[in-house]
């Protein structure tokens, strides 16, 4: 797949009007969104969707009451933009409070069992006493588990429907919710001798340490000092924060919007600064922008497609955005083939250290 091809938006018939999706963004195709819009009805006026994706699950309400999605990934907002649907980038636990008469979840299940529940607990808190839950999950990724959980917050609930694995339950709020806490969590953790305090919000990767591939590709690099270098898939900061310490000029861009607060907040509380862009692989970044360096640690899941169109896409804006002559690192597991991508891109590529992970190493031509 190009990158013009990973940034296309395809317009997918639906009965009730086009839904546009595209590769990185979640919710098509996808059982639990699909067993989802086939569940929901409208009840009341306002409807609240906590993880609306490209919008499938919660499309059937459209026209019928007040829809509105709160969605964290650049992808899934252009998809949800195009559409027409009505969204807004923001966290589940951002939602306001006591407001809508029905909320929509599909558990955000790769995001950890921490931002499973504070997604439950934002639904508890923004639906009204006596509104509606529509919860969506599979059973092999503790659907059951949070099911429980949910009728802890909110009272009575049924199964509603069961298709293989996946599963919806509907619930009814009966008791007042519980107050939210703190959200942030903090570690230290020192870099070739520098601490550097990282600061995240539940559901970023590698949450309370880094990651051991990330610090493989620190100790990769050569002199970055007045360079300028490109984040791919930035997180928290893992490798923003010690290069901007080095001295780079870095732009760090990151598809999930937890993750990016998470970024600035590190930077601010370290005393550092970086551009960060809110964006899907390259598209936030300036047109002409063009970098010495590029360094990624790719997102990738065993046997999830989505993260391999994602991975590669990362790859081709890689070699898109280096000047000639600038130099691009990748940090991978060993068994993830990255290998044939570099060579048809740059024509070449090196093991720079092979570890637990290895480090790809290509130069821009
Ligand atoms: N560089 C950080 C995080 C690496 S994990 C570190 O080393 O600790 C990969 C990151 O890529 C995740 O934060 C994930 O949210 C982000 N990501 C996933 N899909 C993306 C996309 N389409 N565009 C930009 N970033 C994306």
């Amino acid at each position: 797949m190009t990158l013009e091809e990973y940034h296309r938006l395809t317009p997918l018939p639906h009965p009730q009007g086009v839904v546009y999706v595209k590769p990185g963004a979640r919710g098509y195709p996808d059982p639990v969104y699909d067993l989802l819009a086939r569940a929901v009805e409208p009840f009341g006026r306002r409807a609240l969707d906590l993880n609306p994706g490209v919008g499938w699950g919660s499309l059937p309400l459209e026209g019928r009451m007040e829809v509105e999605r709160l969605e964290t990934s650049k992808a899934a907002l252009l998809a949800l933009k195009k559409s027409g649907l009505k969204a807004r980038r923001a966290l589940p636990w951002e939602a306001e409070e006591e407001a809508y008469d029905l909320a929509l979840l599909a558990l955000p299940a790769g995001r950890g069992s921490r931002y499973t529940h504070l997604s439950l607990l934002a639904a508890a808190r923004a639906l009204r006493m006596g509104g509606r839950l529509y919860l969506a999950g599979d059973k092999n990724k503790g659907f059951e588990r949070y099911f429980k959980e949910a009728q802890a917050l909110l009272g009575y609930g049924l199964l509603l429907k069961r298709e293989g694995p996946v599963r919806v339950a509907l619930l009814e709020k009966e008791k007042k919710a519980p107050p939210l806490g703190e959200v942030w969590s903090v570690f230290t953790e020192g870099v070739q001798g520098t601490a550097f305090r990282f600061h995240h919000l539940p559901g970023v990767f590698s949450a309370g340490h880094l990651d051991p591939a990330t610090l493989l590709l620190l100790e990769s690099l050569e002199e970055v000092r007045g360079l300028e270098v490109l984040d791919l898939g930035a997180g928290y900061g893992g490798l923003t924060l010690p290069l901007a310490h080095r001295g780079a000029r870095v732009a760090a861009v990151e598809d999930d919007w937890a993750s990016l607060l998470s970024l600035q907040r590190s930077l601010e509380e370290n005393g550092l600064v970086a551009e960060v862009f809110h964006s899907d692989v390259d598209e936030g970044l300036p047109k002409e922008a063009r970098y010495d360096i590029v360094v990624t640690n790719p997102p990738f899941h065993v046997g999830g497609s989505v993260l391999l169109d994602v991975a590669q896409a990362f790859v081709h804006a890689a070699h898109a955005r280096l000047r000639p002559g600038g130099r691009f690192y990748l940090v991978a597991n060993p068994f993830l083939k990255y290998e044939p991508l570099l060579e048809a891109l740059f024509g070449h590529w090196e093991v720079l250290r092979q570890d637990r992970y290895k480090v790809l190493f290509a130069v821009r031509r």
